[in-house]
C-alpha cells in the first residue's frame, strides 16, 4: 500500500486545482458526487481514443479487447465488495437504477398483502420505487422511524417485522445525516423474519470496506460516480439464487439466449439483467476507480476522514446559532447543519462566491426534513482528498457569511 499523504493524493485529482470566482475551489460536495483521479480520466480518454468497440458480440480484436476489459472490471467490483461470484455483479446506470431493477423484478415475486420496510432517512430513490411497487401490487409500505439524534429506531423496526415482511430496503449511510446504520444487525433480524434485504450503498462504498458475504445482504447497490468513477454507471450486487429467481428487467440484445416469435429464452447471469449496449467505458472506469481506491491505505483514509468530521463538528458547535442535524454515535464524514434565522440556500450561495462548494436543501430526503421540521440543511461532505486547511477556510467563510446575513 502507498502511504497516505493528502497532498500527494490531491495531485491525482485535477479538478481540485481549479479556481471558482477567482478563489481556489474547496469541494465539500462529495456526497453528491466525487471528483475523478487522473487515472480514471486517462482510462476514459484512452478508450475513446483507441479502444472503442462494442462488447460481447464481435469477432474482431477491438471488440474482444473491450469485452475483456469490461469483464475484468466486473471481477474488480466482485473483489472490492467480496461477492462470491462475478455473475452476481450486475452493471446498472447507478444506485437509482439498481433499486428500480430490484423493485421491478424482485417485486414481481411479491403478492398483495406482502410488506416492504424502508426507513425514515432514505433517499427518494429508495422510497419512490417502493411506493410505486406497493401501489401496483397492493403491498404495504412501512417506515422505520428516525430518532432525534439521527439514528434509526431499532426497537420500532423489530415491531414492524412480521411474516408479511418480504423485503427490508435501508441505506447503509444517510447521505443527509452521515449516520452509519447497523446494517448487519438489521439484516440478521430481517432474515430471522424471513425477509430479504437491500442495502443502499451509495454513501458507504467510498467510506468503508464492504463485504457483502459477511453482511449477508441479498442486494447491495451503489453508483460509480460517488466512488471516484464516472456518472451513468453503477452496480447491483445480488445473491445468485435470488437473481436467478427474478424475471429480467428490460428486454433487448444481450439479455437473451434465443429469440423466436413464438418464445424467447433468457441469457444467464449477469447478462439477463443487462439488456442493450451498456455504458462500456463506465463499467471499465468503475474498475479503474475501485482499483485506485484499493491501492490506498484504507485505515489511513478512514482516520483522515474521521479527523475532518470531528474537527468540523467541534468547530461548528462553537459557532453561535449553528445546530448540527444528525448526531449519531456512528457517523461518516458528512456534516449537515442549520443556522438560526438564516435559510440554508443563502449560506450556500455566499459560500459559493468564496469558492466553497457545499450542498443545500433537502438532499433528496424530504420526509427526513419533515421529521426534523426543517426545510433543508447546509451539508459538507468530505472525501479523503479534503484537508483541515480547507475546513479552516470554510469556517472563516461561514462566519463571514453569517455576519453578512444577520
Ligand atoms: N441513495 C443515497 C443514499 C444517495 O446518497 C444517492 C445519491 N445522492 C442515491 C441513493 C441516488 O444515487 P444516484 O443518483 O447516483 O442514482
Amino acid at each position: 500500500k502507498i502511504t497516505f499523504n493528502v497532498e500527494e493524493i490531491r495531485k491525482q485529482f485535477p479538478a481540485l486545482h481549479r479556481e471558482v470566482y477567482g478563489k481556489p475551489l474547496i469541494y465539500f460536495d462529495n456526497g453528491a458526487t466525487s471528483q475523478k483521479p487522473q487515472i480514471v480520466i486517462d482510462t476514459i480518454n484512452r478508450y475513446y481514443t483507441s479502444e472503442n468497440a462494442n462488447i460481447h458480440r464481435g469477432v474482431h480484436f477491438l471488440s474482444q479487447q473491450a469485452t475483456d476489459a469490461y469483464e475484468e472490471a466486473r471481477r474488480i467490483v466482485q473483489r472490492f465488495i467480496h461477492a462470491q461470484h462475478e455473475h452476481e455483479v450486475i452493471f446498472t446506470k447507478g444506485t437509482t437504477d439498481g433499486i428500480n431493477l430490484v423493485a421491478s423484478c424482485f417485486g414481481e415475486l411479491l403478492t398483495a398483502g406482502d410488506e416492504v420496510i424502508i426507513s425514515g432517512m432514505e433517499h427518494h430513490s429508495n422510497i419512490v420505487p417502493w411506493q410505486m411497487l406497493c401501489e401496483r401490487k397492493k403491498l404495504k409500505l412501512k417506515v422505520i422511524p428516525v430518532l432525534d439524534n439521527g439514528e434509526l429506531d431499532l426497537e420500532a423496526f423489530e415491531q414492524l417485522l412480521s411474516e408479511a415482511t418480504k423485503l427490508v430496503a435501508v441505506t447503509h449511510i444517510s447521505n443527509t445525516l452521515g449516520t452509519i446504520n447497523p446494517v448487519k444487525w438489521i439484516i440478521d433480524k430481517a432474515h430471522t423474519a424471513g425477509a430479504k434485504v437491500l442495502i443502499d450503498g451509495a454513501q458507504s462504498i467510498q467510506h468503508m470496506p464492504i463485504n457483502v458475504q459477511e453482511l449477508d445482504c441479498d442486494f447491495y447497490v451503489f453508483s460509480s460516480h460517488k466512488v471516484f468513477g464516472p456518472t451513468g454507471t453503477g452496480v447491483l450486487y445480488g445473491k445468485e439464487a435470488i437473481l436467478n429467481e427474478m424475471p429480467p428487467y428490460q428486454g433487448g440484445g444481450d439479455m437473451i439466449a434465443k429469440v423466436t416469435f413464438e418464445k424467447t429464452t433468457y441469457n444467464e447471469l449477469p447478462f439477463k439483467f443487462e439488456a442493450g449496449t451498456p455504458h462500456i467505458i463506465g463499467g471499465i472506469a468503475t474498475g479503474t476507480a475501485l482499483h485506485y481506491l484499493s491501492s490506498l491505505d484504507q485505515e489511513a483514509i478512514h482516520g483522515h476522514e474521521t479527523d475532518l468530521l470531528n474537527f468540523t463538528q467541534e468547530r461548528l458547535l462553537e459557532t453561535e446559532g449553528v445546530r448540527i442535524i444528525g448526531t449519531a454515535r456512528e457517523k461518516t464524514s458528512v456534516v449537515s447543519f442549520i443556522v438560526d434565522g438564516i435559510h440554508p440556500f443563502d449560506i450556500g450561495t455566499l459560500l459559493d462566491k468564496q469558492g466553497i462548494a457545499v450542498r443545500t436543501g433537502h438532499h433528496c430526503t424530504q420526509p427526513l426534513m419533515d421529521r426534523f421540521g426543517i426545510p433543508g440543511t447546509v451539508r459538507t461532505s468530505f472525501a479523503f482528498y479534503n484537508t483541515k486547511a480547507e475546513v479552516e477556510v470554510f469556517l472563516k467563510a461561514l462566519n463571514r457569511s453569517i455576519g453578512m446575513l444577520r
